[in-house]
C-alpha cells in the first residue's frame, strides 16, 4: 500500500500544472500548486500516507458533510429535508440561478445554498454559537486535537462573499432560512476556514466508512441512516457539476473544497483524504482528483465495478 501511494503521488503531482489556487477568496490564491498529500485510514485500523500529508489547508465546502452530519443527528432527517432537497443541482457550488426558481428551496446540503440554511439549522443565535457548537461536533470526531480556523482565510472570505450573502438574503426572504442572514453566513464562512492535514481529514471521515460509527473509539456519531443519506448525497451532489465525472472515474462518495482538499469514503472499507490546492474550473483539486482516480483504480474501490 504504502508503495501504491508514494507512485501516486509521484505520478498524479504533474497534473497540478492544468489547475491553479482559488482566487476568488484572495487568501487562498497565494498556495503553493506543487503540493501533493493523500492520507488513508482503513475501517480495521491501519493509516497509510504519502507527500504533503501533514500540511494543514482549509476545509472549505468539506465542512458542509460535517456541518450537515451535525444538524442530522441535533433535528433529524425530517425538519432538514422540509427545507432543502436531495437532488443534484448541475450548478456551480456558489449558483443563484435554481433558488429563485424554486423559491428558497436548495436543491441540496452540499451546494453553498444547502450549507447556509444547514447551518442556519445550528443551534444558538449568533454565529459564535452556532460554529461553536460545530466545532465540539467535529472535534469529537477528531479525538484529541484541538482544531482552529485560518484568520487569514476567513477574513478574507468575509471581505469579499457577497456571493454567499446574496444566497442568505435571498433564502431569508422567502422566509426559509432558519437565523439572522449573517449569523447563517458568517458561521458559514468560520466553517470553511477549519484547518486540517489530509491525516486529520482521513480520520474524521472514518465514520461515514464505517456506517456512523468511529470504528477507532467505537462510539456511534450518527445513525446508520444518516450516514447512508450522507454518502448518498456526496455520491451524487459533492463535486456540484462534476459529480458526474468523479462517479466516473472514482466511484465513491466524495466532497471537494477550493482549499484544495477532498474527501473519499468508501463505504465499509476506508475513508481517503487528498491535498492539492491548483484547481480545476469546478472547484476540485486537479493533482487530488487523478490520485483519486488511481488509487480507486488500484484498489478496485469504484461503487459501480
Ligand atoms: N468558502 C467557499 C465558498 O463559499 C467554499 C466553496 C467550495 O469549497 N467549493 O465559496
Amino acid at each position: 500500500m504504502q508503495e501504491i501511494l508514494d507512485r501516486i503521488v509521484a505520478k498524479a503531482r504533474g497534473h497540478a500544472r492544468r489547475g491553479r489556487p482559488a482566487s476568488y477568496i484572495p487568501a487562498l490564491s497565494r498556495a503553493r500548486r506543487d503540493l501533493l498529500g493523500v492520507s488513508v485510514f482503513t475501517l480495521d485500523g491501519r493509516t497509510y500516507h504519502a507527500g504533503d500529508h501533514d500540511r494543514p489547508f482549509t476545509m472549505q465546502s468539506i465542512s458542509k458533510v460535517f456541518c450537515l452530519a451535525c444538524v442530522l443527528k441535533l433535528r433529524g432527517d425530517r425538519a432538514v429535508f422540509a427545507l432543502v432537497d436531495r437532488e443534484p443541482s448541475g450548478d456551480p457550488f456558489y449558483s443563484l440561478v435554481l433558488l429563485e426558481y424554486e423559491n428558497g428551496r436548495p436543491r441540496n446540503p452540499m451546494i453553498n445554498a444547502g450549507a447556509i440554511l444547514i447551518t442556519s439549522l445550528l443551534p444558538g443565535r449568533t454565529s459564535a454559537a452556532k460554529f461553536a457548537h460545530y466545532m465540539r461536533f467535529l472535534e469529537g470526531v477528531l479525538p484529541g486535537k484541538k482544531l482552529d480556523i485560518d484568520p487569514r482565510v476567513y477574513a478574507s472570505e468575509f471581505e469579499t462573499g457577497q456571493r454567499n450573502r446574496a444566497l442568505g438574503c435571498l433564502m431569508k426572504h422567502f422566509g426559509v432560512l432558519q437565523s439572522a442572514t449573517e449569523d447563517a453566513v458568517d458561521a458559514y464562512f468560520r466553517q470553511c476556514s477549519v484547518r486540517v492535514t489530509c491525516d486529520d481529514l482521513a480520520r474524521m471521515g472514518l465514520f461515514l466508512a464505517g456506517r456512523g460509527v468511529d470504528p477507532i473509539t467505537g462510539r456511534r456519531v450518527i445513525a446508520e441512516g444518516h450516514c447512508k443519506t450522507i454518502n448518498a448525497l456526496m455520491a451524487t451532489c459533492g463535486l456540484y457539476d462534476a459529480s458526474g465525472d468523479f462517479a466516473h472515474r472514482v466511484g465513491l462518495p466524495g466532497k471537494s473544497g477550493v482549499g484544495g482538499g477532498i474527501l473519499a469514503i468508501a463505504p465499509g472499507k476506508m475513508s481517503v483524504a487528498v491535498y492539492g490546492p491548483a484547481l480545476d474550473p469546478k472547484g476540485s483539486s486537479v493533482a487530488g482528483f487523478e490520485a483519486l482516480e488511481m488509487l480507486s483504480q488500484e484498489l478496485e474501490l469504484s461503487l459501480y465495478l
